[in-house]
């Protein structure tokens, strides 16, 4: 839309976000009150959700309750998990609950407020596509408006294998276990993927009773074992600012084996969850004498899934340390917790050709903005698009806030403060003139 006279000044922003999930959240929240930032940020959901296909009772936050969506940034923030707790008036309940970590659905309900008392934050309304003109020209589906910035938050999208049915009534990915896991009663259940949500989806199922327990649950898993998420202290380093921007600086080979290397300190199952997954598991075979009601084949690839929907499925298994050994699990019901992709940015399609890459990303400068042939005062920012570039941590909530307020200072020509770097010297410092006398 070409800039007309009738155009009403009130559609142009500072910056306009597309998408409303944690990241972009987080943006929302620390640029409230800054009146010198006019924004809007548009959701296409109804209502704000979390992943709610995997609200499980009892599932809880992977990370710290100072990850929330400003405190690592601005403590001070009114959008803080503390000032939540205090808001609803039970800050005390909270504290003396004592729970090693924060229940999923309560940190859902925590952002879900952080929306209501938000006034720039629009649900209902998807973002079709971004143009510039010397601004952007970001098309809604019931409006245009122009904003000199733009902040892509899209989050990821389910990731099913090719060996997956996808429009089998008896497969499903784990993003739907809420939806469709019910009425497995008796059934023969295969949970595919090794992490958190294969976990998750095995200990709710394993936990049910009565007519709800299924007959038998199937786990596999790539992964030579279950392995928990490495949540101790120095790996926790690596989820810092100061590794983000060491990891930035690395040529692509280090990063991509660093990724690799790490991955469970990232991707891993929750101590916690592992450890009430084998208690049940001994209750079931020791106590309950329902040992056949599981089985755990880690160290396998799901090589292809015949049968028809109605008769019940046959995975063939292949052994990665035996090849040759093929293996076959019946099941009438097969989970899908083979994780997420980085959605499709289908709305920069106008700018497709104007944006530099690196590998299936779009390159980012230092403060998350996309580098492209545009003016350096236009910027499109990404959150949650640059493993690649910026490490395991920009998936995750813990730079969250962090990335936000790099974004917040770039839109606002000024740079907050940063925290001490980590005890561990990331970088060579060949000027110490440090020698090995060991
Ligand atoms: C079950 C689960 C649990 C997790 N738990 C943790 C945890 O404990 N700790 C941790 O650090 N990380 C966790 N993660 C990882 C990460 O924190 C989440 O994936 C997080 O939701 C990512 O936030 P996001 O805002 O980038 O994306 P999303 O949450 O995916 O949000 C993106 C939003 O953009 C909207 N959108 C997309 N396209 C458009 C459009 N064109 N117009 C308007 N809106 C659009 C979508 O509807 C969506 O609401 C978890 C992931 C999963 C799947």
């Amino acid at each position: 839309m070409a800039r007309g006279a009738t155009e009403r000044s009130d559609s142009r922003y500072r910056c306009v976000g597309i998408g409303v999930g944690p990241a972009n959240l987080s943006l929302a929240s620390l640029l409230h009150g800054h009146t010198d930032v006019r924004n809007v940020f548009f959701e296409s959901k109804a209502e704000f959700g979390w992943h709610e296909g995997q609200q499980i009772p009892g599932t809880s936050l992977q990370v710290s309750l100072f990850k929330d969506l400003v405190t690592l940034a601005q403590p001070t923030s009114p959008f803080s998990f503390l000032a939540y707790l205090h808001d609803q008036g039970k800050i005390y309940h909270f504290l003396n609950a004592r729970f090693d970590a924060v229940p999923r659905q309560e940190f859902r309900n925590y952002m879900r407020w952080a929306c209501e008392r938000n006034p720039n934050i629009v649900f209902g309304e998807q973002v079709l596509s971004v143009d510039f003109d010397g601004e952007f020209v970001v098309a809604t589906e019931r409006r245009t408006v122009r904003a000199d910035n733009v902040v892509l938050g899209i989050g990821t999208h389910p990731v099913l294998p090719e060996q997956a049915s996808r429009d089998a009534a008896t497969q499903f990915h784990a993003g739907e276990f809420t939806a469709r896991s019910g009425g497995l009663g008796g059934k023969r259940v295969c949970v595919v993927g090794g992490g958190q949500s294969g976990a998750e989806a095995v200990l709710h199922l394993l936990g049910r009773s009565g007519s709800e327990l299924p007959r038998r649950v199937s786990w596999v898993s790539r992964r030579t074992n279950y392995f928990p998420i490495d949540d101790s202290p120095f790996t926790n380093d690596f989820y810092m600012p100061c590794h983000s921007e060491y990891f930035s600086r690395l040529d692509r080979t280090a990063r991509e084996d660093f990724n690799r290397d790490n991955v469970l300190s990232s991707d891993g199952i929750s101590e916690h969850t592992l450890r009430d997954l084998y208690q049940r598991l001994y209750v079931l075979r020791f106590i309950e004498g329902a040992g056949d009601l599981f089985a755990l084949f880690p160290n396998r690839t799901v090589r292809a899934v015949g049968g028809a929907d109605a008769d019940g499925w046959k995975l063939t298994l292949g052994h990665n340390d035996q090849p040759d050994e093929l293996e076959e699990i019946d099941a009438d019901v097969v989970v899908w917790a083979t994780g997420y992709r980085t959605r499709e940015a289908d709305v920069l399609a106008p700018l497709a050709g104007r944006i530099e890459r690196e590998g299936g990303e779009f390159r980012i400068d230092g403060n998350y903005a996309v580098r492209w042939d545009g003016p350096a005062d236009r910027n499109i920012f990404v959150q949650n698009r640059a493993r690649g570039q910026r490490g395991l941590a920009d998936p995750n909530l813990s730079l969250n806030a962090y990335r936000s307020q790099r974004i917040v200072d770039r839109i606002r020509g000024v740079r907050s403060d940063g925290q001490l770097p980590s005890f561990i010297e990331w970088s060579a410092k060949p000027r110490l003139g440090l020698s090995w006398e060991g």
